[in-house]
């Protein structure tokens, strides 16, 4: 264990959601190595954060820390800051710089970038996990990001579908999980100011122009008329009834 944890409610709060996330989709088993991705984003100081604390439940892991730099900011500001926290927490990490971002952004793919750019980074992120031997990759991916990406499926590309908790790749050679799956963005956030770690703004010229954001904006303005709006969606992915939905084959 790395870093000085503060033993405060939240913490103990989001320890106890995360080990359950694991427990529940069987997300972690003894001698697993997992690749934790880290994007210098809050979520992602997070899901390290509390991976790297002792567990009650979870059996014993290893772990290497990963970041894809997208190639946004030439003055390398974000890159800097991320890897001094890295290095002063003695935390083992691979560090890579590319112009994944500027890619996806060219003047041929401009309709489109975070398609691609997501594409480019996952393909580098199996070859790192290869590379390091690691059967699965951990994502910061929240509780809202779930909610947020069953809409954005629905809205712009006509399936009922999301961000699963535990993910087969590579017929099974590999898995992707989510230990943050149960946790509000709020808390995550309140504890990423809690912990004071150094997040810095996400510099790509999409991510405030992104359907995310519109669909967080639209629940948000639903919120105010009803407050449980995200806990029903999330609690409705589990309660799907088939037999009440169009039949399969039917196209329109
Ligand atoms: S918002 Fe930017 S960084 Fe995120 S996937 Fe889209 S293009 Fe890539």
């Amino acid at each position: 264990m790395t870093g000085n944890k503060k033993d405060t409610k939240l913490y103990r709060h989001l320890k106890k959601w995360l080990e359950k996330a694991i427990i529940d989709f069987n997300m972690i088993e003894e001698g697993d190595k997992l690749l934790i991705g880290i994007s210098g984003g809050a979520d992602s100081y997070v899901l390290l954060d509390l991976l790297d604390s002792p567990m009650i439940f979870v059996p014993s892991f290893s772990y290497v820390v990963v970041n894809i730099d997208m190639g946004f900011d030439p003055s390398c500001k974000a890159y800097n800051s991320l890897e001094k926290y890295l290095h002063e927490n003695n935390y083992h990490y691979i560090m890579e710089k590319t112009d994944i971002g500027i890619v996806a952004h060219s003047e041929i793919n401009k309709k489109n970038p975070c398609f691609l750019c997501s594409r480019l980074r996952r393909k580098r992120i199996f070859e790192i996990a290869a590379a390091q031997g690691c059967n699965k990759i951990a994502f910061a991916h929240h509780r809202d990001d779930i909610i947020e990406t069953l809409l954005i499926n629905i809205f712009y590309g006509r399936e009922i579908s999301t961000m699963v908790p535990k993910q087969s790749v590579f017929g099974g050679k590999l898995h992707i999980i989510r230990p943050l799956i149960y946790m509000r963005e709020e808390l995550v956030k309140k504890y990423c100011g809690e912990r004071q770690f150094p997040v810095t703004q996400n510099e790509c010229p999409t991510s405030e122009k992104s359907k995310r954001l519109y669909v967080k904006s639209l629940l948000n303005d639903m919120a105010k008329d009803n407050k449980k709006i995200r806990d029903n969606i999330f609690k409705a992915m589990s309660h799907v009834k088939p037999d009440y939905l169009l039949p399969l084959s039917k196209k329109m």
